[in-house]
């Protein structure tokens, strides 16, 4: 049998976008991944469904799996011919005890390799503003452990380390923090020099506080630290006034749910993460086409009989299609048709496949499409492919148009959200939870139940139709001035 090979990847400090791009390469093609507690949901989320996880950190039970059995488990599956990828938190070869799982697999001459990840000990200084080096202050950086082994001193050079001068950086020494400052001071450091602590860093819950030297045991106990976190001693840490970019991010500290579907929830995801905000996917909805779909197809075969082609949602491009890929037709079955989209995604979805709209409303709501083409005065019928449950509004401005349509249900949105337990959680917090339609706050509500108290809900709804159904289920709501995902991360911006 073929022997597989262990590669191990370095996960970055928090953020899942410090995640190297090697990193995330490997981590898509694993056949096993074998991870512990410091590697992030989203980065979590990239192993594929069908890799083998082996989790060896679990945190619930603060049950670890002895580095020995760690080493055999990589292995044993390197042995089966397996593509295993070993992660961990920030590099695997500092204090990541990297170095150790190797010497076994080289020992059966197992193959490996060894990605490097963006390392704790410079990111989270950098995330809280403090550049580790600074060419007016120290000419060198110190990366320490502060673990201390059962029964045994801290294994600290402290005079050596205040005698250079460097700026000095403490993994592992939450427990230790006391000691390590006193060690310091024994030493001859002065006082008052600057010393920071950084909690959960380059995460939406990162805590960088700043204080000195002699007062940073107190302060971090008072703020009730607790690890993982990382001690930063050096004037650098002044900097942290002045640079401290991540903790000043817009909507830091925000609790922010996303509820659009699972395959249009990454960009405002990402956006809203880029922001500051702590983001929660909880997608309610799902659009699965109605296929077949005999109206669609034989609308289609009499297509020269229209004169408008009418999408109010990205949704309904995608049904018709694969309506005509499975009917071995291509977009030339439209012929000169003109096209209506309801606003800018819908129009993004036509461009994909060549088109182009022809006309996009300026409000991108039911109503004003309906309004917009009504201005045309086509001459001849409109097309309409949409949802199971099309909101009238669109239908009932054509009507008093006097013109004349044919609404064709070619999509279905399904509720796919179930009772989460997290998110209920969630909702203690005063979360804003996005709304992009009025079917994704139905599908929210019903996941988690009409009975519950939503009081401390904050609903951004992208529309009117979207917040007049928020309102159904009295939620507090801001809604965006124009229906568009950047107008909506605008008035989550200019708050509740
Ligand atoms: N190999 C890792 C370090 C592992 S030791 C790396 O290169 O980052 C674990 C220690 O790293 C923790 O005790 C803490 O001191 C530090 N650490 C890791 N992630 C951190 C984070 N997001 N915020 C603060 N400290 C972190």
């Amino acid at each position: 049998m073929k022997t597989g090979q262990v590669i191990l990847v370095g996960a970055g400090p928090g953020d899942p976008d410090l995640l190297t791009i090697k990193g995330r390469k490997a981590l898509e093609s694993a056949e096993v991944v074998v991870y512990d507690r410091l590697v992030s949901q989203a980065i979590y989320d990239l192993i594929p469904d069908d890799a083998e996880r082996i989790n060896v950190g679990k945190e619930s039970s603060h049950h670890l799996v002895p580095q020995e059995e760690i080493n055999q488990i990589l292995l044993k599956k390197a042995l089966e011919g397996k593509r295993v990828v070993r992660l961990k938190g920030g590099d695997p070869f500092l204090f990541g005890r990297g170095g150790e799982e190797l010497e076994l697999l080289v020992e059966h001459g197992v193959p490996f390799q060894e990605i490097p990840g963006i390392t704790s000990a410079i990111a989270v200084p950098a995330y809280a503003g403090i550049p580790v080096t600074h060419r007016d202050f120290c000419s060198s950086l110190h990366i320490i452990t502060g673990h201390q082994r059962a029964g045994k001193p801290l294994n600290i050079n402290f005079e050596a380390l205040v005698q250079d001068g460097g700026t000095l950086v403490f993994l592992m020494g939450v427990s230790a923090l006391s000691t390590i400052c006193q060690g310091l001071l024994d030493a001859g450091m002065e006082p008052d020099m600057p010393a920071a602590v950084v909690e959960k860093g380059t995460t939406p819950a990162q805590r960088p506080i700043l204080a000195t030297l002699s007062t940073l045991p107190e302060t971090a106990k008072a703020q009730k630290v607790k690890s993982p976190a990382i001690i930063i001693v050096g004037k650098v840490c002044s900097f942290t006034e002045q640079f401290d970019w991540f903790d000043k991010l817009p909507l830091k500290g925000k609790q922010v749910i996303v509820t659009r579907p699972k395959e249009r929830a990454g960009t405002l995801s990402e956006r809203l993460r880029s922001l500051g905000a702590d983001v929660t996917e909880f997608p309610c909805i799902e659009t699965h086409p109605l296929l077949p779909c005999p109206e669609m197809e034989e609308a289609v075969d009499h297509i020269s009989e229209y004169e408008w082609l009418v999408f109010t949602s990205p949704a309904g491009v995608s049904a018709l299609m694969e309506m005509l890929e499975r009917t071995h037709r291509d977009v030339r079955a439209l012929g000169p048709i003109k096209l209506a989209a309801i606003g800018p995604g819908t129009n993004r979805e036509l461009q994909k496949h060549g088109l182009r709209a022809d006309l996009i409303p300026d409000i991108y709501d039911g109503e004003h499409l309906g309004q917009a083409l009504c201005q045309e005065k086509p001459a001849g019928k409109v097309l309409i492919l949409r949802a199971q449950w099309g909101t009238p509004a669109l239908t009932e401005v054509l009507d008093r148009g006097t013109i004349s349509y044919s609404d064709i249900r070619c999509y279905e949105t399904r509720y796919t959200a179930s009772n989460n337990d997290d998110v209920r959680r969630l909702l203690a917090q005063k979360p804003i939870v996005t709304f992009t339609s009025a079917s994704t706050v139905r599908g929210f509500v019903l996941a988690l139940g009409e009975d519950l108290d939503y009081s401390g809900v904050t609903a951004a709804c992208i529309g009117q139709q979207t917040e007049a159904e928020a309102h159904k289920y009295h939620l507090h709501t801001i809604t965006a001035e124009k229906a568009t995902i950047d107008a909506l991360i605008e008035r989550i911006m200019e708050g509740e």
